[in-house]
């Protein structure tokens, strides 16, 4: 399948798209991983992204096209790619609009996260990290069976920089100035499925309905 996941922060596009991957082995491709990865390896393409990500703005629209313009040319998205966190702006939407005529690809569908403000806060801010593999907690929900610990691979689980009360309003104004018209932009494009998201569970099965699994 290959899917965009819309929502804000702490809507559940990391989570859903794991669920998502376990069902036909498409790739879950998260910019906000890749450039978390690149921030602790001490990349180039991380020394540029750091600030923008500690204050919870967006990283220029040329880094995100850069990134992506290579993943999405490898190997392991042949059977399908989840984009978590991509595009987040109209310019970013209009490229890869490019990109996937370029590469003679379809998407299946834009899959738009709906979660009330006063859930998506709590969420953020009970969230906990993985640093090495991105696995995804939650103090009260979902805590790790050691504390600080990852479950899967054992890596140190952590709140987010960008996970701090003022990072997550900063977040949070960020998206609905620039990623919220991305729901108006594939509407006209005819591929928008807006869904009510507070239980992932419920998200996923109606997106295999959608698909037809
Ligand atoms: P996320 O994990 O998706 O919430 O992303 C964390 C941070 O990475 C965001 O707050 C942005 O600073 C940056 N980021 C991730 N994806 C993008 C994107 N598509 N465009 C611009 N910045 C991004």
């Amino acid at each position: 399948m290959r899917l965009i996941l819309l929502g804000a922060p702490g809507a559940g596009k990391g989570t859903v798209a794991k669920m998502l991957t376990e069902i036909d082995g498409s790739v879950q491709i998260s910019t906000g991983d890749i450039l978390r990865g690149a921030v602790k390896d001490g990349t180039e393409l991380g020394k540029q992204a750091e600030a923008f990500m500690k204050a919870g703005d967006l990283v220029p629209d040329e880094l995100i096209m850069g990134i992506m313009g290579e993943r999405l040319k490898e190997k392991d998205c042949e059977p399908g790619f989840l984009l978590d966190g991509f595009p987040r702006t109209i310019p970013q939407a209009e490229a890869l609009k490019t990109l996937l005529a370029d590469l003679g690809l379809a998407l299946d569908g834009v899959v738009n996260l709906n979660v009330p403000r006063d859930v998506i806060l709590d969420r953020l801010t009970t969230r906990r990290t993985c640093t090495d593999c991105g696995a995804i907690y939650n103090v009260k929900s979902n805590p790790p069976k050691e504390e600080g610990q990852c479950d899967k691979c054992g890596g140190p689980v952590v709140q987010r920089d960008d996970e701090t009360e003022e990072a997550i309003s900063k977040r949070l104004d960020v998206y609905n100035e620039k990623t919220a018209p991305l729901a108006g932009f594939y509407q006209n494009e005819g591929m928008l499925w807006d869904i009510e998201a507070t239980s992932s569970g419920v998200v996923v099965n109606t997106i295999k309905e959608k698909l037809g699994l």
